[in-house]
């Protein structure tokens, strides 16, 4: 688990990460030290604000970053190994050079956290889900910088891809 999660060459696992780091600095917020029990307990870690109250939209941020990265990465692992039998020509590999499979998991994951971010938006429509939707201002709070929006609320799928996609330093230099 550890090895697939953290070390491997062949999950994508290097460049999934980086990506989750880049897009939680666009929120000021520091990306932890990455190890497996902050992985697997990323749901059930509490963040506290500066004045020790619980720090919720800083909670969901990583919640959902690393639990749909960490997800990304096992099923990229699934794939290699299932449908292409483990077959060594078929390996994400990882390189610092930017070749296809890099650009491939880079849009895999945009897409799946656009998909995840747009959830939320709609989640906190409160005349639609009334006391159970995602109160607005966490969902603001959470993504609002990234996605450069003063107000979250309303934005189509297209629009959030559109500024991922758009953020220019994905890459390291
Ligand atoms: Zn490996």
């Amino acid at each position: 688990m550890e090895h697939m999660l953290l070390d491997c060459h062949s999950t994508g696992q290097r460049i999934i990460w980086n990506l989750a780091k880049r897009l939680c600095v666009k929120t000021r917020e520091v990306w932890p030290d990455l190890n497996v029990g902050i992985i697997l307990g990323c749901g059930l870690t509490e963040y506290m604000t500066s004045d020790r109250k619980p720090d919720k939209g800083k909670r969901r941020l990583f919640k959902i970053l690393i639990s749909e990265s960490a997800y990304l990465i096992w099923k990229i692992r699934c794939e290699w190994r299932i449908e292409h039998n483990a077959h060594p020509d078929k390996k994400i590999t990882d390189s610092v050079r930017l070749d296809h499979t890099d650009h491939e998991v880079r849009n895999r994951w945009i897409k799946m956290i656009s998909d995840r971010i747009h959830m939320d938006i709609l989640c906190s429509d409160g005349r639609r889900y009334k006391k159970k939707a995602i109160a607005s201002s966490i969902v603001q709070k959470v993504w609002g910088k990234i996605l450069r929006a003063e107000k979250v609320c309303g934005l189509s799928l297209e629009e959030i891809s559109g500024v991922l996609v758009g953020i220019r330093d994905w890459w390291p230099p």
